[in-house]
């Protein structure tokens, strides 16, 4: 198997990461979105398989338990995330490059692991304000989970510092060009 690249996108949830990834994979570019695993529940337009691969806590734990992940986070009490093993072989021999869509302390395990191969994207919004006015624009959450994403977002944010570069989602179509030119670069080099 051939290794590509892995470009891990990070930031507060409601930064616009989820927009910018799928305007990477509308691009002529061999990428490929890295479906994650999560024991939450499908929200408003996802698709199984698709966006996530929606398990119980229960099967979450098995897979723990098999070693199947290369990084996993309780991102939320009671709530986990992580990154299937199998799914980076898949792309891997499909002849893509990777696309990570992950919280910051799993982005950086990523990077940890593969830190040759991997470009570190973190996505932040002009600031906290502009945050909170995407998460409820999205009007995907309830009241409840958009308070625990803002609560959360302020540790998030000191991650960027580690990250290999800083993309502000201000004006999309800046930080849209902005994300093409960083993916290209690196695959090229
Ligand atoms: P994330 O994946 O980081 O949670 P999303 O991509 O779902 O974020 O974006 C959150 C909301 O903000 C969406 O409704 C999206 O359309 C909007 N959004 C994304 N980028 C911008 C931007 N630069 N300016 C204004 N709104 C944006
Ligand atoms: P959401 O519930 O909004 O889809 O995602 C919540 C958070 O979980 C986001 O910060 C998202 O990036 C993160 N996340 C999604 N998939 C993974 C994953 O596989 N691993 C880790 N560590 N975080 C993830």
């Amino acid at each position: 198997m051939k290794q590509g690249k892995l470009f891990v996108f990070s930031a507060p949830s409601g930064s616009g990461k989820t927009t910018l990834v799928r305007h990477l994979l509308s691009q002529e570019i061999p990428l490929g979105f890295s479906i994650s695993a999560t024991s939450r529940k499908l929200r408003g337009t996802e698709i199984e398989g698709t966006d996530y691969h929606f398990l119980s806590l229960s099967e979450f734990k098995q897979k723990i338990s098999e070693n199947a992940f290369v990084e996993y986070e309780e991102v939320y009490a009671g709530v986990f995330y992580g990154t299937l093993k199998s799914e980076i072989e898949r792309l891997w021999n499909e002849g893509k490059h990777v696309l990570f869509d992950i919280d910051v302390k799993g982005g950086l395990r990523i990077k940890d692991q593969y830190p040759e191969q991997t470009l570190a994207l973190f996505i932040q919004p002009p600031s906290k304000k502009d945050l909170e006015l995407r998460l409820r624009g999205r009007g995907t959450e309830t009241e409840e989970a958009i308070q625990t994403r803002l609560d959360r977002a302020e540790e998030e944010l000191s991650f960027a510092p580690k990250f290999d570069a800083v993309i502000v989602n201000d004006d999309l179509e800046k930080a849209k060009n902005e994300v093409v030119q960083q993916v290209q670069a690196f695959i090229n080099s």
